[in-house]
């Protein structure tokens, strides 16, 4: 089973020539005809220094349009073809974890409100979201008396729990973790990227694993995928990556 499947991915951005600086016109390949899947329950991690074009690439799959170059499917359906129920469904199906957990924690609501965000948004009734904040809190391990508190009172390693919190909410069967431990002290990473790994295999998930450290997903992915340049210059299994010279 294929959750994910990138096929001559293209993205290129057309530039013009700079009023101040001598920059000429042309265009950046940030993406330059990419390919990978992810199967279910696997963890592929993409990586590579900063500007090879894992943002760029992310764009273009959570866009669910037609890409510029190439294709896209989520969950077996090519997004170029989706119908609106289609688009919904993978809306609710595919969640992202980001790197700076307030950027999805509004300040001024409750932690609770937070995670059921996603919830109200598809109709979920306040019962059912009643009964579901509890257990998404102890997913994460954090307590349900924390539903009723502030972002600002949590512990940066904590926002990030809620915000694995609020993805886990609908129930996803793809997640994309986009840097997901790099705005956190070093001393805590390896306990979010534990929580990840057990989140994944007690429910079933997969994920695409986004990092600039190669090291960062070491001990989570199954495969690696490595950037440099808008290409994908190495892919594979991860001791076979981490072991290449
Ligand atoms: P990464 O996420 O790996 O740091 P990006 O996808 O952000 O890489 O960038 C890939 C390349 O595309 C870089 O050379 C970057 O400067 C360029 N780029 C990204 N966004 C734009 C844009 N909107 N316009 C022009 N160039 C861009
Ligand atoms: P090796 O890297 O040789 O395969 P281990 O997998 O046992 O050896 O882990 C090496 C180091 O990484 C150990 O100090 C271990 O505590 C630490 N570590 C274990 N799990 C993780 C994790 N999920 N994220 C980051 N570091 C971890």
């Amino acid at each position: 089973d294929t959750v994910l499947d990138v096929r001559d991915l293209v993205k290129h951005y057309a530039v013009t020539k700079g009023a101040v600086f001598r920059r000429r016109a042309g265009t950046v390949r940030a993406v330059d005809g990419i390919s990978f899947d992810i199967v279910a329950g696997e963890t592929l991690g993409l990586v590579g220094e900063s500007g090879c074009g894992k943002s760029t690439t992310l764009m273009e799959i959570l866009d669910l349009a037609m890409p510029s170059g190439g294709s896209v499917a989520v969950l077996g359906k090519d997004v170029a073809t989706l119908t609106a129920k289609e688009r919904k469904a993978i809306r609710r199906d595919l969640q992202v974890v980001f790197q700076d957990p307030m950027a999805a924690l509004d300040p001024r609501m409750p932690v609770g409100d937070i995670i059921a965000e996603p919830m109200r948004v598809h109709g979920h009734s306040a019962g059912a979201i009643e009964r579901r904040v509890p257990e998404l809190l102890g997913l994460v391990g954090l307590r349900p008396e924390h539903a009723d508190r502030y972002p600002a009172e949590f512990s940066g390693g904590q926002r990030q729990r809620i915000g694995i919190a609020r993805a886990l909410a609908l129930e996803p069967k793809l997640v994309v973790l986009d840097e997901p431990v790099s705005a956190l002290d070093v001393s805590i990473q390896a306990g979010v990227i534990n929580l990840l790994d057990e989140l994944k295999a007690k429910l079933g998930l997969s994920y695409l694993f986004v990092a600039h450290d190669l090291s960062v997903v070491r001990h989570i992915a199954d495969r690696v995928a490595v950037m440099y340049l808008g290409k994908v210059v190495e892919i594979g299994d991860v001791r076979t990556v981490f072991e290449a010279p």
